[in-house]
């Protein structure tokens, strides 16, 4: 037992100070997209051209971040001249709408539904719904529930079932075989509700989109309160979102 706690001593707090204090990402971590409106359009026609999730919108000079699995193949081919991927992972938006991205995001806290604050700020409790994800959008939502991340220290919980849900939180592209499940889930969901798209599959079909076996985005079902780019988003996207949703 002193073995135990003498161990526990010398390793010491491993929980993030974040937010209080910032946190550094991994240099390769591609985040909100630096767009250079200035550019060329034969530039942006060419990123357009090779970018797998037809998420650059030419005539606006925009990325849809809905769309986005942030490959940064656009950025390799203008050499940075169209697009850079900066380090900024907050991303959350309240509206489909503002991921259409001309390099800047409104601030989340202006947009929430701020009665939702006053309901949830303290706690909140979600059920995951993984609607025929690839698993990584789930896995890197697993990662907010260990030491480092400590989502609890928030009060914000993932529970096991919906009952005691005050929303929940969709991974996946909506596969026909997940649609029930879902819409089952979130009707024993008591009101009022959140319901979260996570990863660029609940958003909007991601590498999925067009599929014959997927449903279709998230919103075209349940109404989407907070989306959640990425794929998968970092847990610090998420957390992120969270915070600035609800807090
Ligand atoms: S980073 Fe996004 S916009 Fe750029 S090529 Fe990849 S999917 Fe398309
Ligand atoms: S958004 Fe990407 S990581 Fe998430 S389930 Fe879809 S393919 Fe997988």
């Amino acid at each position: 037992m002193l073995k135990v706690i003498k161990n526990r001593l010398e390793q010491g707090c491993k929980t993030s100070k974040y937010p209080k204090e910032p946190i550094s990402l991994y240099k390769r971590f591609r985040g909100l997209p630096q767009i250079n409106t200035d550019c060329d359009p034969s530039i942006v026609r060419s990123c357009a051209a090779i970018c797998p999730q037809d998420a650059i919108l030419v005539d606006e000079k925009k990325i849809d971040l809905g769309r986005c699995t942030f490959c940064g193949r656009c950025e390799n081919v203008s050499d940075g001249a169209f697009v850079k991927f900066s380090q900024d992972f907050g991303m959350g938006t309240a509206s489909r709408e503002a991921l259409l991205c001309d390099g800047s995001l409104p601030a989340l806290a202006d947009h929430a539904k701020k009665h939702f604050r006053k309901l949830f700020g303290r706690s909140l409790q979600l059920r995951q719904v993984s609607a025929g994800g690839c698993n990584a959008c789930e896995a890197d939502t697993n990662v907010l529930g260990t030491p480092f991340f400590d989502l609890a220290r928030f009060g914000i919980d993932f529970v096991a079932s919906p009952r005691h849900a005050d929303g929940i939180h969709v991974t996946g592209p909506i596969s026909k075989n997940m649609q029930a499940a879902l819409i089952t889930t979130y009707a024993a969901v008591p009101s009022p509700k959140v319901v979260i798209a996570s990863g660029c599959c609940s958003i909007s079909g991601g590498p999925f989109y067009g599929s014959s076996e997927i449903v279709g985005d998230l919103n075209s079902i349940i109404p989407v309160d907070l989306y959640i780019p990425g794929c998968p988003p970092h847990p610090l996207t998420t957390l992120h979102a969270l915070l600035n949703y609800f807090k």
